[in-house]
C-alpha cells in the first residue's frame, strides 16, 4: 500500500488542493489526515467538502475539536481563540457534525495515527525527550505517524537511543521504531513556508516527505477578506 500522509491543513484550500493534486500524481493508494482540517484559515467549510469527498480518513485535532463545540478554547493563545470561535460560527451544521464525530485516533495494519502524541492528543513532541513515554507505548506497530507542532521530523529508536532526523526519506528498519511528522499543510512552523506532507510505501518499507508551493498570496488575502487577524496571514509567508 501507497498512504499520502498529510497533517495541520488548518482551513488552506489553496495548500490542501496543490497537495492533493501532488499526491494524486505519486498514486498513492489512500490518503490519511491527522487532524486540524480546520483553524486559522478562511476556508474550513471547503476544506472538510475535500475530506469528504476524497474519502480522506482523518482523525480530531484540537482545533477541531473546538471549532466543532465539542471542547472551549479554554487553553488557546487569544489569536487561535477568535479563529477558532470565527470557524465555529460559519461552519455549517453538517461539517460541524463531521468533526464531532471524528475518532481521537486511528489504528491500521502497520501503523497508528495520533494528532498530538499516543499519551495525549495535545502533547507537543518537540525533543527526544518528548518521545520517551510515546515510544514506550508502542507496542504493536512500529512506526506512528503524529503532527501538531507543524514541524517535519522524524524520531528514531533503535538500541537503545532515540535520534531526531530530518532527512527527506526514510527506510524503515524492522527493529527500530519511528515516530513521524509530517509537517503542516496549511501552516508550516520549520521555516520553510512551502505545504508539507509524505507518502508512505509500506511495501518498499520507504517514507519520503515532500515540500510544495502553492498559491500562498491567494490563501492570505482570504483571511485578511474574511476578518481574521492579520497575523494569521503573515506567519504563511514566514513559515513560522
Ligand atoms: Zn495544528
Amino acid at each position: 500500500m501507497k498512504y499520502g500522509i498529510i497533517s495541520d491543513i488548518h482551513a488552506n484550500l489553496e495548500a490542501l488542493n496543490t497537495t492533493l493534486q501532488e499526491i494524486d500524481k505519486l498514486d498513492a493508494n489512500k490518503i490519511i489526515c491527522l487532524g486540524d482540517i480546520v483553524g486559522y484559515g478562511a476556508n474550513p467549510n471547503e476544506c472538510l467538502e475535500r475530506i469528504k469527498e476524497r474519502k480522506i480518513d482523518s482523525i480530531m485535532g484540537n482545533h477541531d475539536v473546538v471549532a466543532c463545540g465539542k471542547k472551549e478554547p479554554d487553553n488557546f493563545n487569544p489569536v487561535a481563540r477568535d479563529a477558532a470561535l470565527w470557524t465555529r460560527h460559519v461552519l455549517t451544521q453538517e461539517n460541524r457534525e463531521f468533526l464531532y464525530n471524528l475518532p481521537e485516533r486511528r489504528e491500521f495494519e502497520d501503523f497508528l495515527i495520533v494528532h498530538g502524541g499516543i499519551s495525549d492528543p495535545d502533547l507537543y513532541i518537540f525533543s527526544t525527550y518528548d518521545t520517551i513515554p510515546e515510544f514506550n507505548l508502542m507496542k504493536k506497530q512500529s512506526v506512528c505517524f503524529f503532527g501538531h507542532t507543524h514541524v517535519r521530523t522524524y524520531y528514531v529508536f533503535q538500541d537503545d537511543a532515540i535520534t531526531c532526523l530530518f532527512d527527506y526519506e526514510i527506510k524503515i528498519e524492522p527493529k527500530a521504531k519511528y515516530l513521524i511528522n509530517p509537517g503542516s499543510v496549511g501552516q508550516p512552523r520549520d521555516r520553510d513556508p512551502r505545504a508539507s506532507f509524505l507518502i508512505y510505501d509500506t511495501e518498499k518499507g520507504i517514507v519520503k516527505f515532500t515540500r510544495l508551493e502553492y498559491d500562498l498570496s491567494l490563501a492570505q488575502k482570504k483571511i485578511i477578506e474574511a476578518g481574521l487577524d492579520r497575523r494569521l496571514a503573515d506567519r504563511l509567508s514566514m513559515g513560522k
